[in-house]
């Protein structure tokens, strides 16, 4: 029986992030993912790291700008220990319409001086944030991982979890694993294996990415009121997303594609005719309240760090420091009552 000090269960960004900080505090960690890490949910993310003027839950703007503040230096860790760049761009997003909350509209030609490809727009502001690649970040994070010594199992899925003298009996179809304290980090999938039945739910989100015959087309995100745009350094442009509930469903559907391309066309015109590069769809993982579930939970020594919603990428740097706090019975740092998993469970 393989054992270890803590199993980390699932390896999206949260699942990584939390293993690679809990390396730092000298546990040994196992993370046992069904799949190949970062292929779920991170995947399909746009990578947007956005603390301030979106439709953020009040609850998260103190951990959502603890997150942003963290990711310059999670970022340099990252890259250090894998050799792989994750494309953190800090060029600053310019915000579309109303109610957007943020400070000093932009005069038409201060938009124009920004992105001189976008259609002038009536009500517009710069915000100064991030965005990073998800897929780079999630690759780099299990190299990093391996690296700082995470046992890692892939192709292990996580079938059931239950106590054995105190410890965790962990079982996949092919092997039981045992541990001390065992974290769910299971995403849309975290309701599904026991001991306690969470209440996640998948919130599909569809959307693509186009590639332009004129070279830096957009340097800054865009972030309108029905479709925002995501440019990286390699030339592509990500244009997301939808909102959906459609259960564990991850098909794309051409029209709705379409429909966020010509979405993207109205703003950056020249979008229209950018050749799509790829379409996907992820699920992300969400509550009923749309908060995260975050700390221990009524079983000792079981944890959980989910439902993370529209915010998962934005959020991982400041999550995985809470939860090893929690795990190594220190104050959290942060009030994190509101992400109780009591709220759903007696
Ligand atoms: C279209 C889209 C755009 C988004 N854009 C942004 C954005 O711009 N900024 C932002 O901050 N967030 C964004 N998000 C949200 C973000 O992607 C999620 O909040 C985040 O990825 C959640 O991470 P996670 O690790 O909890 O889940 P996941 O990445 O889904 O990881 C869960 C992992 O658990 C594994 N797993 C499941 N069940 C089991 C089991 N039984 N045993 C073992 N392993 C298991 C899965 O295979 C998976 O790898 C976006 C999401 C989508 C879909």
């Amino acid at each position: 029986v393989r054992s270890a000090d803590v199993i980390v269960a699932g390896g999206g960004i949260i699942g990584l992030s939390l293993a690679f900080e809990l390396r730092k505090r000298n546990l040994s960690v196992l993370l046992l993912e069904r799949g190949e890490p970062g292929r779920e949910a991170s995947h399909a993310a746009a990578g947007m790291l956005s603390p301030r003027g979106g439709d953020l839950p009040a609850p998260l703007q103190d951990l959502a700008d603890a997150s942003a503040a963290l990711y310059p230096e999670f970022v340099q860790e990252v890259e250090d220990s894998s050799g792989i760049k994750v494309d953190l761009r800090r060029q600053g997003a310019v915000l579309l319409g109303h109610g957007l909350g943020v400070d000093g509209r932009l005069s038409a030609e201060e938009q124009q001086r920004l992105e001189p490809r976008m259609a002038i727009q009536r009500e517009a502001c710069f915000n100064q944030e991030a965005s990073v690649d998800p897929r780079a970040l999630t690759a780099a994070l299990a190299k990093a991982a391996l690296h700082h010594g995470v046992d890692l199992a892939t192709g292990a899925e996580v079938l059931k979890v239950q106590t054995a003298a105190k410890r965790f009996e962990v079982q996949t179809a092919k092997a039981t694993y045992s541990a001390g304290m065992v974290v769910n980090c299971c995403g849309a999938w975290s309701g599904q294996i026991g001991p306690l039945r969470l209440p996640t739910r998948p919130v599909k989100g569809q959307m693509l990415s186009v590639v332009s015959e004129k070279k830096n087309l957009l340097t800054h995100v865009i972030r309108g009121e029905h479709v925002y745009l995501v440019p990286r350094s390699d030339g592509r442009i990500l244009i997301g997303a939808t909102v959906e509930e459609a259960g564990f469903d991850k098909r794309v559907d051409p029209a709705v594609i379409k429909h966020l391309h010509q979405k993207a066309g109205e703003l950056v015109p020249e979008m229209a005719t950018a050749r799509i590069h790829e379409a996907w769809a992820g699920l992300r993982p969400s509550t009923q309240d749309d908060l995260p579930i975050l700390g221990a939970t009524s079983i000792a020594n079981y944890f959980v760090a989910t439902g993370h919603f529209r915010n998962g990428i934005l959020l991982a740097p400041v999550t995985a420091k809470i939860i090893t706090s929690v795990i190594c019975d220190e104050a959290p740092g942060w009030a994190i009552d509101s992400f109780a998993s009591s709220r759903f469970l007696h």
